[in-house]
């Protein structure tokens, strides 16, 4: 793959519990979801903003003024809505904001999105068994 960065938009109710380590050390790791990506793919995590996700659109334009500056273009970069944001767990059910904040992400250029960044083993096999919904 030639990504050559990857952002994660975490939910901000889940970020005042959790500080995203799970997923950064995933994405460091080369696991699960981010398996594909290169040792030098760059990584950023950033919030929603909070409900309803209309603030993201304005990091993402601060983002991608950032990477005109160093020639990474909208192509390559992935955006991975995270899994505190696309699933159901224990602390949240998936956020009712999706589809908008993935229409913004679309109008504002980027086109790889990806649902799902760290996925808890516990969350996982209660999914398959239906104890919490899979989407
Ligand atoms: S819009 Fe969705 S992802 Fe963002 S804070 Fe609200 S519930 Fe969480």
């Amino acid at each position: 793959m030639d990504e050559k960065y990857v952002v994660i938009i975490q939910c901000d109710i889940a970020h005042r519990r959790c500080s995203g380590f799970a997923c950064t050390d995933t994405f460091y790791n080369k696991e699960g979801m981010f398996e594909n990506y290169e040792e030098n793919t760059k990584y950023i995590s950033f919030t929603c903003g909070g409900c309803c996700g209309k603030g993201i659109a304005a990091k993402l334009e601060h983002f991608a003024r950032r990477c005109r500056k160093v020639n990474i273009n909208k192509d390559e970069v992935v955006i991975h809505l995270s899994s505190c944001m696309v699933t159901d767990n224990h602390h949240y059910d998936r956020c009712p904001h999706v589809e908008y904040i993935k229409s913004i992400v679309l109008k504002k250029g980027y086109k790889n999105i990806i649902e799902g960044s760290y996925l808890s083993k516990n969350a996982t096999k209660k999914r398959e068994k239906g104890i919490y919904t899979s989407y």
